[in-house]
């Protein structure tokens, strides 16, 4: 896969591999004072459902930097992202993120930093919900 913007996008992301479904890349750019991780998707690849928790502070910014995707949280309608996007997403709620289907996508995700972060990994998301996302 070919580079697709000026962030550098790693190796496979081996690591998280049993929380998304499809092939995507990891690079943290940062893993001091803020955690930044650049995360490529390639197309129809997106993550689990999942929660950001923390006791306080916490959650996640994402920046999009390139391609197409998308952002939903549960019981939401999905959000379509593009380049120069910026999604907040508190502590606690239910999300996933991931690449359009006819697009690949990436984004920086940014750790906010708070107490005791964690993240819960849920159910993955379902070809029939995804699919049926314009
Ligand atoms: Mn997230």
């Amino acid at each position: 896969m070919d580079e697709m913007s000026v962030f550098p996008m790693g190796n496979e992301n081996t690591a998280f591999a049993d929380y998304f479904i499809g092939k995507s890349y990891l690079n943290m750019l940062s893993t001091e004072q803020v955690l930044i991780g650049n995360v490529t998707f390639e197309p129809c690849c997106r993550n689990n459902w999942h929660i950001h928790h923390a006791d306080k502070g916490g959650g996640q910014i994402l920046l999009v930097t390139a391609g197409y995707g998308w952002y939903q949280e549960y019981g939401q309608p999905a959000r379509k992202l593009e380049p120069g996007d910026v999604v907040h997403i508190p502590t606690g709620v239910k999300h996933w993120h991931g690449a359009a289907k006819d697009s690949a996508f990436q984004h920086l995700a940014i750790e906010v930093p708070g107490e005791n972060c964690r993240t819960e990994w849920c159910e993955s998301v379902s070809d029939d919900e995804y699919d049926k996302l314009k």
